[in-house]
């Protein structure tokens, strides 16, 4: 008997005195030093009362600890449930009462707050500060390293990962060991990851890109990573000569761009540059090419499915394209409302089945129900389409459909149109509601700093290119457009903010 993905890991493990992590303040991580001590936490974790099954929840700073504690869930069978840093105390306490953990782990400088809450909700707390140290880590330090993996097979539970609440309040998404296991290993093979790379980690660790997708494959690779704790756009780029890869969400590539040390030479020793997480704009892809010579890979997944695509390692990378179906993974575009496979080309749900979906949302049994369709595909809320080529096309989230006047609108296509007009920095183009027409389109743009392009000059450029009922009612200028932890837009809050434009 064994534990599904420890296992895994165990398998392609390199040497022990091969580096696992360097952090930005100079500690090594070797994989000996990553067996030793993921094994004195999962001790410690079965005296503070954990057993398989119970939840850990989780909210620190990134550490290279914090990634030893997820590990030692693993080991340990609990349920590894990470939260973003940014949470506050009211938002805490719905996480806390939704997945009743058994164990909270927090920064010290939250401990009372916290603790008084998990207190309430039947949790016990211990603390780990973004140094590593804390209640934790010292009762780990009094334990053996050696560790009995405790036995889970594929269809356990290994993590609940909290969607990014992009559209909404957050829903846990309850992962297994083979959910991550088979995405891992997918990974590494498609990206052709070796013990010999060295990957830059600078993205968070609360969210499956720099949880599951980037850590994962450097542990099923048995290759190192650069940790860094946050994203220094002139760090990385010192960082770039002495590592293989980068993962990254699109605001990293446009903020390294702005960077005059970012260049080819910079660059040569990378293999490969990944984004994801919100859509990469084509202008940046093509930058990119142009500045380092690179194609940046573009890959499409989300917290419920792990990676559901990826552009090829070899042949072309598509600008604005999430690429291919990866392998295992079945993909359709289906009449939304009716479930019928639609024909090429044109515009649908997304809707993905293989071994990297996961098995509901935790306790909604009924929202689990309304995803999946009968034969078991999940429905992504995804718009997309596939290209005569293969390609899969993301045209936005079903929820930010824009419907006026009886007519669909699919945003994406209006904000390419606004983004390749010189002058324009980028747009996001939202529904807002209208009298006459139910959703009257509203474009917010963001300008280049001496453009003076005006809200005529857009609506005449695109007059030629789309058809009327496309072209923004309203055109609003602002700074910048509200993102999220992982850079994503957040057309709720435009939303929000623009509600009464119309009335
Ligand atoms: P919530 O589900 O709570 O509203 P969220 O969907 O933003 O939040 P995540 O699971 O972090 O939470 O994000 C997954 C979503 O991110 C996908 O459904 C998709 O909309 C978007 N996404 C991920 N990768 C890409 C990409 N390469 N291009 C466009 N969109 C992407
Ligand atoms: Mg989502």
């Amino acid at each position: 008997m064994s534990n599904h993905l420890f296992d895994a890991f165990r398998a392609r493990m390199p040497a022990p005195e091969r580096l696992l992590m360097e952090t930005d303040d100079g500690r090594s991580i070797t994989y000996g030093d990553m067996l030793a001590r993921s094994a004195q936490l999962a001790h410690a974790l079965l005296q503070l009362g954990v057993e398989p099954g119970d939840r850990v929840a989780v909210q620190v700073e990134k550490s290279p600890q914090a990634v030893l504690l997820y590990l030692a869930c693993l080991r340990a069978g609990a349920v590894f449930l990470p939260l973003n840093t940014a949470y506050t105390l009211t938002e805490l306490g719905y996480f806390f009462g939704d997945a009743e953990p058994r164990l909270v782990v927090c920064d010290p400088a939250r401990a009372a707050e916290i603790g008084r809450l998990a207190e309430s909700s039947g949790a016990v707390i211990a603390t780990l500060e973004g140094n590593g140290e804390g209640s934790l880590m010292d009762q780990a330090s009094r334990q053996s390293s050696d560790f009995h993996d405790v036995v889970r097979g594929p269809d356990d539970l290994a993590a609940i990962l909290y969607t990014s609440g992009t559209t909404g309040r957050s829903k846990g998404a309850m992962l297994s060991y083979e959910n991550l296991a088979s995405n891992a290993r997918v990974l590494v093979d498609h990206w052709r990851f070796t013990a010999a790379d060295v990957l830059i980690h600078a993205l968070p660790i609360f969210h499956t890109h720099g949880l599951f997708v980037a850590t994962n494959v450097i542990l099923m690779a048995g290759a190192s990573m650069l940790f860094e704790t946050k994203f220094d756009p002139a760090r990385i780029v010192s960082l770039l000569p002495r590592a293989t890869a980068l993962m990254g969400v699109p605001t990293f590539y446009v903020r390294l761009l702005q960077q005059d040390g970012l260049n080819r030479q910079a660059a040569k020793n990378i293999r490969l540059f990944v984004s994801g997480s919100a859509p990469l704009l084509a202008e940046t892809h093509k930058a990119w090419r142009e500045r380092t010579g690179h194609s940046i890979l573009e890959r499409y997944g989300m917290t419920e499915t792990n990676m559901n695509t990826s552009n090829p390692y070899d042949g072309e990378r598509r600008a604005g394209t999430v690429g291919f179906p990866l392998p295992g993974v079945a993909l359709r575009i289906a009449d939304a409302e009716n479930g019928e496979t639609l024909a090429r080309g044109e515009v649908g749900m997304i809707e993905v089945k293989g071994p990297n979906v996961f098995a509901g949302y935790w306790r909604m049994p009924e929202k689990t129900k309304a995803e999946f369709r009968d034969d078991g595909f999940f429905i992504t809320g995804d718009l997309g389409l596939i290209d005569a080529d293969g390609y899969v096309h993301i045209v936005g989230r079903g929820k930010d459909l824009i419907i006026s006047g009886g007519y669909n609108i699919y945003p994406k296509e209006v904000e390419s149109e606004i983004d390749s007009l010189p002058g324009v920095i980028e747009s996001a183009v939202i529904g807002v509601a209208h009298p006459d027409f139910g959703e009257g389109v509203t474009a917010v743009v963001v300008r280049a700093p001496a453009s003076t392009i005006t809200a005529a000059d857009i609506v005449d450029a695109i007059a030629g290119r789309l058809a009327k009922y496309k072209h923004p009612k309203r055109v609003i200028f602002a700074d910048e457009l509200p993102r999220n932890a992982m850079g994503k837009v957040q057309k709720n809050l435009l939303r929000e903010t623009y509600k009464d434009l119309y009335a």
